[in-house]
């Protein structure tokens, strides 16, 4: 059938703009549900998350937790050659016996990055999604023209779709006085090509990435500032849990700026110079800009096919990713719902779902747990205690320091909590916030709880292992017994 704009289509077709998460799990679940799919993907498959932004910051954050840990083995009794213990030295001596290839770490990120995305590429094929390199755009609301310029040469492929699934994600946000050159003034996409490892990094912006990036690095062993604008790291997260982590990184020798906003960063030889709002100037060898994203929303003929955008560019989408124009649905960041890939795939996954007709339930955004990979970690779920606080939801909070934790003594776990929120009268478990290694791990129990409406009773009474963190989650449902 010939259908609008000259385009060829048969049976039910969908095209997914963008092969990051919010492409590709709904590819998947488009094929599943006998569609004919395409992907249209410029870069690689599994998107910036799989090439560039999360699986390459884990990857390189996983290197960061060995050396945290080996750094606070001397606590434990372990003992360097070379390095020495407690009693003469601070808490992370060792390191004068150990230390990181930042070259061999980054061949490693980038090729575990690489064959993941082969792997995502693997996938779709193997269920029958075609995948077609080149740069998309809508033309229209039923079809998405291909720019592509490998193999025979430059061309333009038209895809026709009965349904098009915009996931185009974003990129770094750039400031015209900061301009990234790519080898001192880095983005976070740009790091994987040091060799070596920055004498003094200078980390402008104090969010989740920030943050990251700014501990990992601490931990493989620079020298780093944090530059941050507001009162403390992390503003979007737990107050509690961001005052343990600043105090973590002061203890740690980070240099924490708070309330400096940075104005200019410019080269100057094989250094780069921060200057701030108040005139003060920051040195380092080396700068990250980690100053929030932009949707990758422009000349993609979204406006052009009705398509509403909001104020910030994001693409405006209902409960079940619908856009403004009938049979365009969008997923993930260029959504600007919540930039997690997490929440980008079940986007993605809704849409197909809603689109092709299957049984499915608007996006529930209490249930998303989120993790910051820090050392320790930050993971929440649900109703925040700032919700509780401030009146926008009845709750009870339970706060239990994981210092009184016999596991946390043992493993010389000295920071960090389980809090738990729950509604007071019925007891259930409306949200929780751990702060502890691997916390995006023990958040589960709470996440469970959260989205299957436990109570707090419910969780008390369920076994822990002991001695294990965990019992931690349960000692705070407890504790918030008298609340049922
Ligand atoms: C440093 C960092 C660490 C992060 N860590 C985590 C984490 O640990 N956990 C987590 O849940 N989230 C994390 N995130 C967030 C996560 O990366 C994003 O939420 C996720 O990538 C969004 O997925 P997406 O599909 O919307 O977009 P993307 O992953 O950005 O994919 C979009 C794809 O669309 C393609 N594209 C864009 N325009 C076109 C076009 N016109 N034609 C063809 N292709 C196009 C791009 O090439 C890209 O491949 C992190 C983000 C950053 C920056």
């Amino acid at each position: 059938m010939v259908g609008q704009n000259g385009c060829v289509s048969e049976g039910q077709r969908v095209v997914v703009l963008g092969g990051g998460p919010g492409g590709y799990e709904a590819a998947l679940v488009a094929a599943q549900l006998g569609a004919d799919v395409m992907v249209v993907e410029r870069d690689g498959l599994g998107g910036a998350a799989v090439l560039t932004d999360v699986v390459p910051s884990k990857t390189l954050i996983a290197t960061a937790e060995v050396m945290a840990l080996v750094g606070e083995s001397v606590e434990l009794g372990v003992r360097f050659p070379g390095g020495s213990g407690p009693d003469g030295a601070g808490e992370r001596e060792p390191a004068g016996a150990v230390s990181v290839d930042l070259g061999a770490v980054n061949r490693r990120v980038r090729a575990l990055a690489r064959a993941q995305s082969d792997d995502v590429q693997a996938r779709l094929e193997s269920e029958g999604v075609r995948v077609v390199r080149g740069e998309g755009r809508l033309d229209g609301p039923g079809c998405v023209a291909v720019a592509q310029s490998d193999g025979a040469g430059a061309g333009e492929e038209r895809l026709a779709a009965d349904t098009v699934l915009v996931a185009t994600g974003s990129r770094p946000r750039e400031l015209a006085d900061a301009m990234p050159d790519g080898e001192r003034i880095l983005t976070w996409k740009q790091l994987y090509g040091l060799d070596e490892l920055p004498e003094r990094l200078v980390v402008v912006g104090s969010g989740v990435t920030g943050a990251e990036f700014a501990n990992a690095y601490n931990a493989l062993g620079a020298d780093v500032v944090l530059v941050s604008s507001r009162d403390r790291v992390l503003p979007g997260e737990d107050a509690d849990a961001a005052e343990v982590l600043e105090a973590v990184f002061r203890r740690r020798g980070m240099q924490v700026l708070s309330r400096s906003r940075a104005q200019q960063v410019k080269r100057a030889g094989d250094a780069v110079v921060v200057t701030l709002a108040d005139g003060r100037t920051v040195e380092g060898s080396h700068c990250l800009m980690a100053v929030g994203s932009i949707p990758n929303t422009e000349g993609i003929g979204l406006a052009e096919a009705g398509v509403r955008l909001g104020p910030s560019g994001h693409v405006e989408v209902d409960g079940v990713s619908r856009t403004s124009v009938r049979g365009v649905y969008a997923a993930g960041d260029c959504t600007g719902v919540l930039p997690l890939a997490s929440v980008a795939a079940m986007q993605g996954r809704i849409a197909m779902w809603h689109s092709l007709g299957d049984a499915v339930s608007p996006l529930d955004l209490r249930r998303v747990s989120s993790n910051v990979f820090t050392a320790p970690e930050i993971a929440a779920v649900g109703v925040s205690h700032a919700d509780v606080e401030a009146g926008r939801v009845p709750g009870v909070v339970v706060k239990l320091p994981l210092a009184t934790n016999a596991r946390a003594k043992m493993q010389g776990v000295r920071d960090g909590f389980v809090k738990l929120v729950c509604a007071p009268g019925s007891g259930w478990v409306l949200g929780g916030v751990v702060v502890a290694p691997r916390a995006s791990e023990l958040i589960f129990p709470i996440t469970v709880a959260v989205t299957h409406r436990l109570t707090v009773d419910d969780v008390a009474q369920a076994f822990t292992v002991y001695p294990s963190l965990s019992g931690s989650v349960a000692e705070a449902a407890r504790q918030l017994h008298a609340h049922d």
